[in-house]
């Protein structure tokens, strides 16, 4: 890590239930040689009641690092509409309710925000080291607008309505390759801020 003098980790703990940024960041991180680690199964994420994404993130790494001994990361991460000022936001997942899927939750989103309206992706990715208490939080972001009609089949959530300021045509998320989508996304910008850190 930083602060041992360039030996850079080799392996987390991504604290996380979602199988997306599992592949996401495993993506994202296995090419600069570091091995992502699944959270063990028993191991039990607190509640996501934070009033922003890093009060949300630090929690989960806090508690994988606790858990598994090993140096962790979580992500918490969202959409937010301009408008509806800002919602979802930390709510992302829970949008059309407590126990929402992402179906029902875009179908919400679909409902209330108007085509070419503006959009942000935001991911905070917390660090934390249980062998030398060691915490961080990273962030990404990435513009775009809504849709006029959902398109494409890859990645998740609200995906298929997100059209990224980035590549400056009019394809949604869903409809670049994995590849396009790590070079612009939130999560891609808030990985590389770490990767940045553990070389430093
Ligand atoms: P959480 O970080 O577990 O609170 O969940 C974040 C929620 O935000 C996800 O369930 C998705 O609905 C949404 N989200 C976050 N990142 C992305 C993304 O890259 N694509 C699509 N939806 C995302």
């Amino acid at each position: 890590m930083a602060s041992e003098e360039g030996s850079a980790e080799r392996s987390l703990v991504l604290a996380t239930r979602n199988p997306h940024k599992l592949l996401e960041v495993q993506r994202l991180l296995e090419p600069a040689g570091i091995t992502v680690q699944p959270l063990p199964e028993e191991v039990q994420l607190p509640p996501e009641d934070g009033t922003t994404f890093a009060d949300n993130a630090l929690p989960k790494a806090l508690t994988a690092a606790g858990a598994t001994g090993q140096p962790s990361i979580a992500d918490d991460s969202g959409i937010e509409a301009a408008a509806l000022s800002g919602a979802p936001g930390v709510r992302s997942a829970r949008y059309a309710g407590p126990d929402a899927s992402d179906e029902e939750n875009l179908g919400k989103f679909e409902g209330e925000v108007p085509a070419d309206s503006r959009l942000r992706y935001v991911c905070a990715l917390a660090y934390v080291n249980p062998l030398t208490g060691e915490e961080r939080v990273f962030f990404g972001d990435c513009r775009g607008r809504m849709a006029r009609a959902r398109a494409g089949t890859n990645g998740f959530g609200y995906d298929p309505v997100f059209v990224p300021d980035a590549t400056g045509d009019n394809r949604t998320m869903s409809e670049l390759t994995d590849a396009e989508k790590d070079a612009i996304s939130h999560r891609g910008h808030a990985v590389r801020a770490l990767l940045r850190w553990i070389r430093l």
